[in-house]
Formats: structure tokens, C-alpha cells, sequence
């Protein structure tokens, strides 16, 4: 080999290393720690992420959940206070309505993991949600799962103009394209989470659906406890019919904190009854107490995306989801 060829294979070699080392994290497994930046910006982490923990203390506690996740310290993070100043540029057209690509109902499991109860539904008996904002294609339901306080209009994670609510029901889809939830936090695009704020009222407005998942958790007494809950989850019911929603890009509101969700908060909140937030309350957390002794509320973000709303739209003031 001469001089020249081998500068030039040195040179053709270390042009591919640099090419490798800079699209590894895109094709290969990307390790816990590590995290890809997305050309908007979006931090992706990957998913499982444990240690954390919604005590006030460091090394565990919300503050100091950037050094478990470093996506937790990025600047599109959730949850948001959705004070939106009515003008141009903040509204988005609803073109298509929300829904599922079935009416029908569908097999779930309750899951306590200590944290934030939760409803699965197996890949293969699940739903395609249509019509998210800013998203293309069908996002596959993955979980239901809620967030809540013992302190009343104090439990849900996103606040509207500063207000709280009871609680806060989380929608959590993938993008069917990406074929799992793992793979989906690794994209910009990867998720949409509908969230529905809880209220609870002494009155007959109860959401029906929403309340029977929640009385699903009663039979949840210990940390890892799963079972089949006892109903179909119906899902013609299971969005609300008052379509009014804030929107922006954000996180999840867990380490990994990846900010790979499209967030659509519904304005109007679900009515649940005293029943529901007691069940919530008295659900065991995964170190001996209650969940609802710490909340399971991370702090509101400050994050940069643009907060939208579907509604009170003028029409000079449409963008186009
Ligand atoms: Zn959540």
C-alpha cells in the first residue's frame, strides 16, 4: 500500500468512524443515560427509568430527576400551566375529531406499581386513536393511568391559567409505526397523551366510563397486584364529547421525561364522585405508605413549545394541525 492510498483509507476510515459514532445513537440500542437530540429540538430518552421517586428529597425527588434522566432537565418539559393569551398564532383548526377506530370495547388489566395505577391493554386487543393535532397516522392506546392528591384541587398535574383540578386522567398512545412504546420515546412524534381532568361533584354528571376504570383499582391491595377489571373499557365513551383542548409539544411527566409527546389536555373537566377519590387515595405506594401521601404530581415545567387551543378561534388566528 503507498503512502497516498494509505492517508486516503485513514482518511476514508476516520470519515466513517465519525459517520458511525454520530448515527449510532439513531441505529443502534441506545442505553439508559444516553439521549438523542431531535432535529426540533426534543431530548429522547429511553425507556424503563426507576429510582425516582415524588418525595421532596434529593437524589430521588422531582428536583433532582435530570441526574436519573437527562431529558428531565430539557426544555420541553411537562407538565405546563396552559395560560393561554387569546391572539394570533395560538389556536390550531381541529380538522378531524378525535377518535378511535372503533366503537367497540376492549380487554384491560389493572396494575398497581406503587407510583401511578394503571390500565394495559395487550397489543393485540387494543384501539388506533385518529385526529391528534400536529400528528400524522394511527397511535395505538397503550395505558390509562392517573395521577391524584389526598388535598382537593390539588391533584392534577397540568393547571389551567394556575387552577388545579382533583386529578388527572392520562390517554397514553404510541404511534402504531414505531410498533412498540419503547421504540416510540426514541421520536419526536412517538406519542400522544390525552389528559382529562378529574372533579369530583355530589351530582349525577359522573362520566361513567371514566369512573368505572377507576373503581376497577378498588380491588388493588398490594404493589404488583394485576387483574383483569371486570368490564369492557368502552371505548365510544372513553373521549369526552366536548372536544374543547389545549395542545403543545411536551414530555412525558416520568423519567425518562422524553419529550416525545403531543399533549392534548381536555379544557373541560370529567366529573367523578367522592367514591373514586377515595379508592385513589387509599391505593398503597411502593414504599409502605400511601400514594397519596406524596402525591404523584410532578411540579409544573417551564417549558418553550407553544401552548394551543381548538377553540374560541378567530379566523385570522388558525394554524393548521
Ligand atoms: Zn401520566
Amino acid at each position: 500500500m503507498t503512502a497516498d492510498k494509505s492517508i486516503l483509507t485513514f482518511a476514508v476510515a476516520s470519515f466513517l468512524v465519525t459517520l458511525t459514532l454520530a448515527f449510532t445513537p439513531l441505529l443502534g440500542t441506545v442505553h439508559t443515560g444516553d439521549y438523542l437530540t431531535a432535529p426540533n429540538g426534543a431530548l429522547l430518552c429511553p425507556l424503563p427509568s426507576e429510582g425516582f421517586s415524588y418525595k421532596p428529597v434529593a437524589g430521588t425527588g422531582p428536583s433532582s430527576w435530570a441526574e436519573i434522566s437527562p431529558c428531565c432537565g430539557g426544555s420541553r418539559q411537562s407538565p405546563r400551566n396552559l395560560a393561554v393569551i387569546h391572539g394570533v398564532g395560538k389556536c390550531v383548526e381541529q380538522t378531524t375529531r378525535l377518535h378511535y377506530n372503533s366503537t367497540g370495547q376492549i380487554e384491560g388489566h389493572v396494575f398497581n406499581n406503587g407510583k401511578d395505577p394503571t390500565i394495559h391493554f395487550s397489543s393485540d386487543a387494543t384501539a388506533y386513536l385518529f385526529g391528534a393535532p400536529g400528528t400524522h397516522g394511527a397511535y395505538v392506546l397503550y395505558n390509562i393511568h392517573v395521577h391524584f392528591n389526598s388535598l382537593l384541587g390539588r391533584g392534577s398535574e397540568h393547571a389551567i391559567s394556575g387552577r388545579f383540578f382533583d386529578g388527572e386522567v392520562h390517554l397514553v398512545h404510541y404511534k402504531a409505526e414505531y410498533g412498540s412504546v419503547q421504540e416510540a420515546v426514541l421520536h419526536p412524534d412517538g406519542l400522544v397523551v390525552v389528559a382529562l381532568f378529574l372533579e369530583e361533584v355530589n351530582d349525577n354528571r359522573g362520566n361513567g366510563e371514566i369512573i368505572s376504570l377507576i373503581d376497577s383499582l378498588a380491588n388493588l391491595k398490594g404493589i404488583g397486584e394485576e387483574h383483569q377489571i371486570p368490564h369492557h373499557v368502552n371505548l365510544a365513551q372513553l373521549l369526552p364529547t366536548s372536544q374543547d383542548y389545549y395542545t403543545y409539544d411536551g414530555s412525558l411527566t416520568t423519567p425518562p421525561c422524553s419529550e416525545s409527546v403531543r399533549w392534548i389536555v381536555v379544557r373541560n373537566p370529567v366529573y367523578i364522585h367522592t367514591l373514586e377519590l377515595q379508592i385513589l387515595t387509599n391505593l398503597e405506594s411502593a414504599d409502605g405508605g400511601l400514594i397519596s401521601d406524596t402525591s404523584n404530581d410532578r411540579p409544573l415545567q417551564t417549558g418553550d413549545t407553544e401552548i394551543q387551543r381548538n377553540f374560541a378561534c378567530s379566523h385570522a388566528d388558525l394554524t393548521l394541525g
